[in-house]
């Protein structure tokens, strides 16, 4: 079975969805929810509100509600009966994040096994045929073939084979019925 390893923020998880909505509802902003859309948070906030940000980001609970990407589970569970689904994530950027990111998995993928879910530092580490991730680094330092998974802070990038949502993951991934 060939090994596929899939990122956990912004490609299982919702996570800028989460960041978008605390942005709008506790900081002093004059942005609309369409102004994140094509934009990358980073380039959006005054470097102040990105330390804000990241400091909501390591406290313990922000990862335990995050919401599932759409389609995300239904297409990890098919694709599941034909690779090695692996769970990588660089969890050390943010150490409180350790436990919430495990509850959320168990909770969300119950049928992804402990055995197969990395925290990591850089994805270099990891040895997978392929990489579904949302962030060029990670693909760039990646051995194996990189997948791009769209969202707002990738946009320009052209120099990875890209897909949309998990719908697209389907297509290219499962057998046509
Ligand atoms: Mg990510």
């Amino acid at each position: 079975m060939l090994r596929l390893t899939l990122d956990m923020d912004d490609v299982m998880a919702d996570t800028h969805k989460k960041l978008v909505g605390i942005i709008l509802k506790d900081f002093k902003t004059t942005l609309f929810e369409k102004d994140f859309e094509a934009t990358p948070i980073r380039e959006l906030l005054h470097p102040k509100q990105l330390a804000r940000l990241r400091k909501i980001m390591d406290e313990p609970g922000f990862f335990a509600d995050i919401e599932v990407k759409q389609d995300a589970r239904e297409t990890i569970y098919k694709l599941s009966h034909y690779y090695e689904i692996y769970v990588a994530t660089a969890a050390m950027e943010f150490p409180n994040s350790f436990k919430d990111k495990f509850d959320w998995l168990k909770k969300h993928f119950d049928f992804i096994p402990w055995s197969n879910i990395v925290f990591c530092g850089h994805k270099s580490i990891i040895h997978s045929d392929y990489l579904i991730d949302d962030q060029v680094r990670n693909l760039d330092a990646f051995k194996g073939e990189g997948i791009l998974f769209s969202a707002a802070h990738n946009l320009r990038d052209r120099s990875h084979r890209r897909v949309a949502n998990w719908k697209e993951v389907a297509e290219l991934f499962l057998p046509n019925k």
